[in-house]
């Protein structure tokens, strides 16, 4: 197995140094009080600015996600690692249907849908989790009734990021109720109709990223259903694992980024450094991991428990780091955005509250043991009480 290409080989350093001019020239200015993880714009002029520079940076071929066909991947591991270390936006949306589409769509759905959701131009959310499925999705209740050429949706979904800007929802429904897992149809639902209500949750960072989804008879046409009915539950395990597969590059270069800022937070002389030297060979050891999977998924050899595996050591190690760093700045971190005296505007405090929503999101970690567990090791179901 071929582990061996930590950094880019240097045909690629044309292709960088292009790409870093683009951004020096192009880029809008990084936001001056920076946010941890999967944020959703605050207003609209921010969607607009953040949707204009996306167009931009996929006509000129730099696009991550555009990138993502590529059987090279190079192109998409440097855009990221450059935009990253730019601290600009290079997604809007969640952008986990693509894969979905381009695996079950109709000619019709990847000509319509792929270009707005690969440039940024369409934002789009995903529509799973419910007040009474989370970790056992399977028990969702949200139906979708056909009624002549269109299927009637009712129900709630909660949780959904980026569902208060999103045109179209990437949407799981029953359309059966006798059975549970062959039950559930993924479907396709333009947010904008009035059957379908959002109401943004406030949250401990004090943004809304998160929202209430209320759907009462909202209309889908047959034409954007995704699969058959009764293929949702297939369609989503795909989706959800070929995601987790194509974030590959994004947690290393996040992670190392956060602790080289912290460097300069906390000083290169802090009694702290010896902790701050191992969090970052865990960082290093992360890479490793992730070029592993990449390596084994290039012989055919991913494991079922890859995705996991990577999922969980990022979750834990960012909310270590995140831990590390409100120890680090003292009283100074308990200063949030808008006293003067605050670091960094409270971004380290912003990282700490939202570090628990990584081991939670795409999976909770105990979901995560369980799959490495049962997958991975051939460990036996056992029910404990
Ligand atoms: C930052 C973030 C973004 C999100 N974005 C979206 C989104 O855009 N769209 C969307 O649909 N959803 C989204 N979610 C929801 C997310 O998928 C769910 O929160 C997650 O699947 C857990 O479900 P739950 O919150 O209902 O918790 P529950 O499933 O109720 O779990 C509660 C606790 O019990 C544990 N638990 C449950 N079952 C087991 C088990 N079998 N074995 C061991 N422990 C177990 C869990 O680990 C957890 O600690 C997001 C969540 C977060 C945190």
């Amino acid at each position: 197995m071929d582990v061996t290409t930590p950094t880019a080989p240097p045909e690629y350093d044309e292709f960088r140094s292009r790409l870093r001019a683009f951004i020096a020239e192009h880029a809008p200015k990084p936001p001056e009080r920076r946010k941890s993880g999967m944020r959703t714009a605050e207003t609209t002029e921010e969607l607009d600015e953040v949707k204009t520079w996306l167009a931009r940076l996929t006509e000129a071929g730099f696009g991550p996600r555009a990138l993502v066909d590529d059987e090279d991947p190079w192109p998409r591991r440097i855009a990221i690692e450059e935009l990253e270390a730019a601290h600009v936006a290079y997604v809007v949306g969640n952008p986990l249907i693509d894969s979905a589409i381009v695996q079950w769509g109709t000619a019709e759905q990847k000509e319509r849908f792929l270009p707005g959701l690969r440039s940024g131009q369409d934002v789009w959310c995903q529509l799973y989790s419910e007040p009474g499925a989370g970790s056992d999705l399977a028990g969702l209740q949200t139906r979708a009734e056909l009624d002549g050429d269109v299927y009637r949706i009712n129900g709630q979904k909660v949780w959904t990021t980026w569902g208060q800007w999103a045109d179209y929802g990437y949407l799981l429904a029953r359309t059966d109720t006798n059975e549970k897992h062959g039950g559930i149809t993924a479907f396709i639902i333009e947010m904008d109709q009035p059957g379908v209500q959002v109401r943004p949750l406030r949250e401990v960072t004090g943004t809304s990223d998160f929202n209430e989804v209320f759907f009462t008879d909202a209309i889908i046409p047959v034409a954007d259903r995704l699969g058959a009915e009764g293929e949702g539950w297939r369609i989503s395990t795909y989706s959800l694992v070929s995601e987790r597969s194509r974030q590959r590059g994004d947690y290393d270069e996040m992670l190392t980024d956060q602790l080289l800022d912290l460097v300069d937070v906390v000083g290169a002389d802090a009694a702290e450094a010896d902790e701050l030297v191992r969090l970052y060979e865990r960082a290093h050891i992360l890479n490793l991991m992730e070029l592993r999977v990449q390596s084994k998924e290039e012989h055919g050899q991913t494991g079922a428990a890859d995705p996991a595996v990577l999922k969980m050591t990022f979750s834990q190690l960012n909310l270590e780091v995140a831990e590390a760093a409100l120890r680090w700045l003292d009283s100074r971190s308990m200063l949030v955005d808008g006293d003067p005296r605050a670091v960094e505007r409270g971004r380290w405090q912003d990282m700490f509250l939202y570090a628990r929503g990584y081991t939670i999101s795409a999976g909770s970690n105990e979901i995560m043991r369980n799959v490495i567990a049962e997958r991975g090791l051939g460990m036996p179901r056992e029910r404990v009480g």
